[in-house]
């Protein structure tokens, strides 16, 4: 059995429905599980619809609502023409999904629990026009809503799908239809708390959904179906040059996807890691291209960097003061600010002096840390041991990946020849001890050109 997961772009249009229908048609007799992202957009457009009623913008929501209904309807009618029950069943979720956002606009609030309601409704009617049109074509298939399986942890919005809790319910739900022959279209993105509110896996969480299926399942690989030729060697959505890597090991892209490789979800290769399950990244637009497989064993081959990455929209921040010197407690009472401010710390960075303690964090939980941050060293600000709060905006990290930079002497020189001969000023850096990466702090205005040098002289040129 494989796990198969479509993302977004391979769903996001009549046209590329019919295409993944055509790979499940081929590869039926390897007992597909599918699990679908929600059609492109669609996650995107159900966000700000919400934001549009919180605020109180009417017009905005309604037009934000028009749209996804027509989205939806337009490609059933395409596929299926006029498909009574599911036209009504669909138009049931955009009913309700209406008198929601009536209802956030008179309270003038949404809650992290009722922005999860409404954003699993992508996945949920994307699994009911797919499954019946699989039906439709002679395939038996049959949908699951994932909030009533997969069972996670209550953080709303970043939950985490807890194994001990889903099998039960996956056996009782799932698993008999797989008997029948029924090819089980699995929400992916969602699930529901141990009391049975819907919760999601964080934005990008269907890689996520498929890897802990396929592990629970015990499949035989998990495919994941996206727009591009595998993992590539940058974004080539920024480097045209960027090219497919056949091989990489699960620390690898584990790294690459934590620091900005939107092609799988940070937490996504943790399920399939501990079981050795074999992951593909193929592309819908291209099936036959054999893409990137991503096992246990990082693979030997001469490059020693594989990949860059950038993640863009940061803020970098600075505590520093002379009474920080030898004073214990410092960093811990930084970090503990930040956990408690919900803020993902996403690099450190401290000088051996101690006088300075640098990290970095997303634009949107920045100025609230910084505020915390103030209040927590109130005193220590007063007697002028810290100096304060420094913060510099609209930063990115940078992050040179590949499991073959352990041990291999001046992939650090290299790299910072390159940024400086090329007058990008480097603000911080930081390498972890595994030294599967090196990762570092520019502007925010240089990342595009900086990933594109260093992708030219550390892995066109290499
Ligand atoms: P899906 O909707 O299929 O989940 P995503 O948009 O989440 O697709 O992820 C695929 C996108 O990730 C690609 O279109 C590409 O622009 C981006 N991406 C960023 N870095 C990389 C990389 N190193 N390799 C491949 N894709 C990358
Ligand atoms: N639909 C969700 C998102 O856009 C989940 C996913 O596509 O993986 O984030
Ligand atoms: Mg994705």
């Amino acid at each position: 059995m494989i796990v198969m997961k479509f993302g977004g772009t391979s769903v996001g249009s009549p046209e590329m429905l019919e295409r993944v229908a055509n790979i499940v048609k081929k590869n039926l007799d390897r007992n597909p599980v599918l699990v679908l992202s929600a059609m492109s957009g669609v996650t995107d457009m159900l966000i700000r619809g919400t934001k549009q009623a919180e605020i109180g913008d009417m017009q905005g929501y309604l037009e934000t609502h028009k749209k996804l209904k027509e989205k939806h309807l337009s490609t059933i009618n395409v596929l299926m023409g006029n498909e009574k029950d599911l036209i009504a069943e669909i138009s049931k979720f955009m009913d309700s999904l209406l008198n929601i956002w009536k209802a956030i606009e008179v309270l003038g609030e949404v809650t992290p629990r009722a922005m999860d309601a409404i954003t699993s409704f992508g996945e949920k009617m994307n699994v009911r026009i797919f499954a019946s049109y699989l039906n439709k074509l002679g395939i038996k298939a049959r949908y699951f809503d994932a909030d009533s399986f997969i069972v996670t942890s209550r953080n709303f919005g970043n939950a985490c799908p807890i194994e001990k809790h889903t099998r039960k319910e996956l056996e009782k739900l799932v698993m008999p239809s797989m008997r029948e022959g029924a090819i089980p279209v699995i929400t992916g993105f969602i699930g529901k708390t141990p009391e049975g509110l819907t919760t999601t896996l964080g934005r990008g969480g269907s890689d996520l959904t498929a890897t802990f299926l396929g592990s629970l399942l015990g499949a035989k690989e998990v495919w994941i179906w996206t727009d591009v030729n595998g993992v590539m060697t940058a974004d080539p959505k920024i480097v045209k040059n960027a090219r497919p890597i056949k091989e990489l090991s699960f620390i690898e892209v584990t790294e690459l996807s934590y620091y900005g490789a939107k092609v799988m979800h940070p937490r996504s290769l943790l399920p399939v890691m501990e079981k050795g399950i074999p992951v593909r990244i193929l592309n819908t637009f291209n099936p036959d291209f054999n893409g990137t497989l991503i096992t246990k064993t990082p693979v030997e081959n001469k490059d020693v960097v594989k990949s860059i990455t950038y993640i863009k929209d940061l803020v970098l921040l600075n505590v520093t003061g002379r009474g920080m010197l030898g004073v214990p407690g410092i960093a811990a009472r930084v970090f503990k600010t930040a956990w408690e401010k919900g803020a993902n710390v996403l690099m450190i960075s401290q000088s051996s002096s101690e006088q300075n303690i640098c990290f970095v964090v997303r634009k949107e939980e920045a100025q609230n840390l910084v505020d915390a941050l103030k209040n927590e060293f109130e005193l220590e600000i007063l007697h002028r041991d810290i100096e304060g709060v420094e913060k510099i905006d609209n930063v990115a990290i940078i992050s040179v990946v590949g499991a073959g930079m352990r041990g291999t002497p001046g992939i650090a020189g290299r790299i910072f020849t390159i940024t400086g001969k090329n007058g990008i000023n480097v603000i911080a850096i930081s390498q972890g001890s595994s030294e599967y990466n090196i990762s570092f702090v520019v502007s925010g205005n240089l990342v595009e050109k900086a990933v594109q040098i260093l992708h030219k002289e550390l892995i066109e040129e290499q």
